[in-house]
């Protein structure tokens, strides 16, 4: 197919100015510009990430709390500051942040670590990854709380399930298909009243988003590096003190023991009896970087620029009648991630290629590792878009204009 549209090079504003500090951005696919609508699956790095990952090869290359010489000194500093800068962005004790390799392991570590009994269940939500399904199915009874047809959480099916006191509440703060953010605040504090630990996956919140955990009492949270500005290879997981100390680690070996004899050990202090093996040393180093990046950059305007997509994303959608989308209809209640079904077609896959090397956008289809929810809403995949700093609302409408190009070829009734 021929595409018949370019993309307006006339973007502006702050945020449009702030895509010079990423470099793939000046890449072209077949000639035309890079549109890259696929943040929450993950985001682009920019050039002091980058450069901060390149430094740690070309200057201080050494493997961390093992050696007395400078490089090892060096390496293990800067690990050890990114813990601290972690922490910080956070409001929380470095002793609280454990580094695994993403989200996805941090909460299996906490399934993994926490002493439950047998008839222990465990809430989770409908419109979860499968990341925050999956590790706790293994763990216990799993009883899903409802979402509604326009993507909220059902608060009434919450509290009445909250009534039947489990162990564990694992909770979703942003749903990668829907967009749709919980209220974070008021969920933790109902499952504290009825005895239930909070465990949150915020892999799609965080990386817009501040919480402050001095000011919300979660128990555990869990994202990744990689969906935040950062390398992929880190995940991170906050665990409260007294929490964290009576759980059992996953991973048994070097680095996690504080003595060995012939017949016994003894772990180290948190967070490091958590942390067995070389890491990820690179990349946790990038990921201070990439906070320090979103700091530079305000998190307020960044929200704000989030809204601002997503209500963008919103309008365009609900122009054509052709679409369908899932998740709340105002933008107040979404990040800018929106899922969509396109009357009259199945195989969203095609039209995800057709996009990707006809127009030069890079966006994702598929079950989007949701499958409970996409499959409530869809009897097939669904095509999804999702912003991030860098985009502008000419990516946005670019996106729209070239959906409705591909869809007049396939001849869809109402495009
Ligand atoms: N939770 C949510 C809401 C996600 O979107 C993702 C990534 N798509 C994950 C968990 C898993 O993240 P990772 O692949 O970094 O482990």
């Amino acid at each position: 197919m021929k595409p018949q549209l370019e993309l307006d090079s006339r973007q502006t504003g702050a945020f449009a100015r702030l895509r010079e500090e990423f470099p793939i951005l000046q890449r072209r696919v077949d000639g035309r510009p890079l549109v890259y609508l696929d943040s929450a699956a993950t985001s682009l790095k920019p050039r002091s990430v980058i450069d901060a990952v390149v430094a740690y090869y070309t200057e201080s290359t050494a493997n961390i709390h093992r050696g007395q010489h400078v490089l090892s000194e060096e390496a293990s500093n800067q690990y050890e500051s990114a813990r601290t800068t972690v922490a910080q962005y956070l409001n929380c004790s470095s002793s609280e942040i454990c580094f695994f390799r993403n989200t996805t392991e941090a909460l299996n570590v906490v399934a993994h670590g926490l002493v439950f009994s047998a008839d222990d269940t465990v809430l989770g939500f409908l419109d979860s990854h499968h990341s925050q399904i999956l590790p706790w199915r293994r763990k216990a009874k799993l009883a899903l709380v409802r979402v509604g047809a326009d993507g909220r959480v059902d608060m009434d099916h919450y509290a009445e399930l909250l009534r039947t006191r489990p162990r564990a509440v694992a909770i979703t703060h942003c749903s990668n298909v829907t967009g749709a953010y919980v209220p974070l605040a008021q969920m933790v504090s109902m499952a504290k009243e009825s005895g239930a630990l909070t465990i949150v996956d915020a892999a799609q919140s965080l990386p817009h988003r501040i919480i402050d955990l001095a000011t919300i009492p979660i128990d555990f949270l869990a994202f990744s590096s990689h969906k935040m500005l950062g390398p992929s290879g880190v995940g991170c997981l906050f665990g409260r003190g007294a929490l964290l100390d009576q759980m059992e680690p996953v991973n048994w070996g070097g680095g996690m023991v504080d003595w060995v004899d012939a017949q016994s050990s003894r772990p180290r202090k948190i967070p490091h009896r958590f942390e067995a093996g070389t890491p990820a040393i690179e990349s946790t180093i990038g990921f201070a970087h990439a906070l320090e990046f979103l700091e530079r950059h305000d998190p307020e305007a960044i929200a704000r620029h989030d809204h601002h997509l997503s209500t963008e994303l919103l309008r365009h959608a609900c122009e054509r009648s052709y679409l369908r989308f899932l998740g709340p209809t105002d933008a107040n209640e979404r990040a800018a991630i929106l899922s969509l079904r396109v009357q009259g077609v199945d195989d969203l896959s095609m039209i995800a290629r057709a996009l990707s090397d006809s127009y030069g956008i890079m966006c994702r289809s598929g079950h989007l590792c949701a499958q409970p929810l996409v499959d409530s809403f869809s009897s097939s995949e669904v095509l999804r878009v999702s912003g991030y700093i860098y985009n502008t609302t000419e990516d946005i409408s670019f996106f729209f204009r070239a959906l409705d190009e591909i869809v007049s070829h396939l001849h869809v009734a109402g495009a």
